[in-house]
């Protein structure tokens, strides 16, 4: 808080709050929980090299510590293990509360001789409700008490399967309450809830981000999304399980663009929420073709019979974000997919580009 009045202070009447050569900006705070996840760890490189102060929580749920290893040994980074079911005493400025395992639910009802990794094939589902619920609960208490910036990481999974096309913000959308996706569905509907509940009633400064389908380096390899699971089995040489007539489509954001939506979400004026996705729609047919000429012209496709409640189509509307927050993706899938490929190609194969001869 103290830090952020300084940071306002010292910025106060300066052009677009951009510090001007020899002033130094005052590092902030920042809590990041999930922080050890897909998405968290690529804000926080961003964080710290910014000059911020990062303290991940994590349980390592799904994330891993591979992830933030890099920053073990900066004055500026902490690693905290910690389930956010509990509560949690800190002082930052800032909180991006992005803890939530990353939605498990194919697993569970197809239960594919693919690659199953263990938790997954044995999750609680319960528990991810609760992370919503009570893990969001604690993290606003905490912003509460030390008058933090508080950001949420809602889904476009609050949109359901969605009767409006493109999603809009002002659409409330078709969720199942009792199916087997409303565990994450409702969950993230109950976060935002709660973070609007405690704007309203306890003046907590708030932002909403509903974040679409993303992906790139450090994604879960075995978390059974179907940009993971395209690319890991296209690298395997297995064929690619397309779920359904593979007609269904979801629109694809790569990671970079996503944190550069969050940050500018956090630092500027608007609560949201804001849809935070890439336009570029793809049936899942298509995002194969794009797999095979990335990797292999000749991997092969197999059907699935698909899971309950699919989404038929996916795609944001992000006039919102591009008028209020100047912010729009700028990496297609087609350029963004290799990237994520060598990541994988990496942790699947060993790296051995520098193997001694
Ligand atoms: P992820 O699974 O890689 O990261 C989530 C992190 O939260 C993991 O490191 C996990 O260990 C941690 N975590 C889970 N439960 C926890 C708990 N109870 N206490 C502490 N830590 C806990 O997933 P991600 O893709 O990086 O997702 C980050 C956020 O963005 C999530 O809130 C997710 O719902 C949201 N989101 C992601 C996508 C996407 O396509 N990646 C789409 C919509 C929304
Ligand atoms: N909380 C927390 N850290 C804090 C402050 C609160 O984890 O620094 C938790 C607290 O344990 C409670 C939740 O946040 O479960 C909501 O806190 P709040 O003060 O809003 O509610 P109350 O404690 O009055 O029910
Ligand atoms: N999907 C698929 N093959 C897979 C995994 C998923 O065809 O191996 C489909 C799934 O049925 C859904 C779409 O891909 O229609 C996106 O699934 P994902 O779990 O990645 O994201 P979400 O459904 O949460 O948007």
């Amino acid at each position: 808080h103290h830090h952020r009045a300084a940071f306002e202070a010292a910025t106060r009447g300066f052009v677009g709050g951009k510090v001007p050569l020899g002033i130094k900006r005052k590092g902030l705070r920042i809590v990041v929980t999930g922080g050890a996840g897909f998405v968290g760890s690529h804000l926080v490189d961003r964080l710290i090299a910014r000059g911020d102060s990062v303290i991940v929580v994590d349980n390592f749920f799904t994330g891993r510590k591979e992830n933030v290893m890099h920053h073990f040994g900066n004055p500026n980074f902490e690693l905290i293990r910690h389930d956010v079911v509990e509560p949690l005493l800190l002082e930052v400025d800032q909180i991006y509360h992005l803890a939530c395992p990353a939605s498990p639910v194919h697993y569970k009802f197809n239960p594919v001789k693919t690659i199953i990794s263990f938790f997954l094939s044995n999750f609680p589902f319960f528990s991810l409700h609760k992370t919503n619920v009570v893990g969001t609960l604690n993290m606003l208490g905490l912003a509460k008490r030390v008058g933090a910036r508080f950001l949420l990481t809602s889904t476009s999974e609050v949109y359901g399967d969605p009767l409006q096309h493109p999603q809009v913000e002002t659409y409330w959308g078709n969720v199942n309450p009792i199916g087997v996706r409303s565990c994450y569905d409702e969950g993230k509907r109950t976060a935002e809830t709660l973070t609007m509940d405690y704007h309203r009633g306890a003046q907590v400064e708030v932002r909403i981000a509903r974040i679409f389908n993303t992906y790139g380096p450090r994604m879960c390899i075995d978390d059974g999304r179907v940009v993971s699971n395209f690319v890991a089995q296209a690298l395997r040489k297995e064929p690619m399980t397309v779920y359904g007539d593979g007609k269904q489509t979801r629109s694809f954001q790569y990671v970079s663009d996503l944190v550069e939506g969050l940050m500018r979400l956090m630092e500027g004026e608007h609560i949201g929420p804001f849809n935070l996705g890439n336009p570029g729609e793809f049936t899942m047919l298509e995002l194969a073709k794009v797999v095979q000429e990335t990797i292999d012209p000749n991997a092969k496709i197999e059907f699935r019979p698909n899971t309950e409640d699919d989404p038929h189509k996916r795609k944001p509307d992000i006039s919102r974000a591009k008028e209020l927050l100047g912010w729009e993706p700028k990496i297609p899938l087609r350029q963004g997919l290799p990237l994520m490929v060598s990541d994988f190609r990496k942790r699947i194969f060993g790296d051995h580009s520098d193997a001694k001869p």
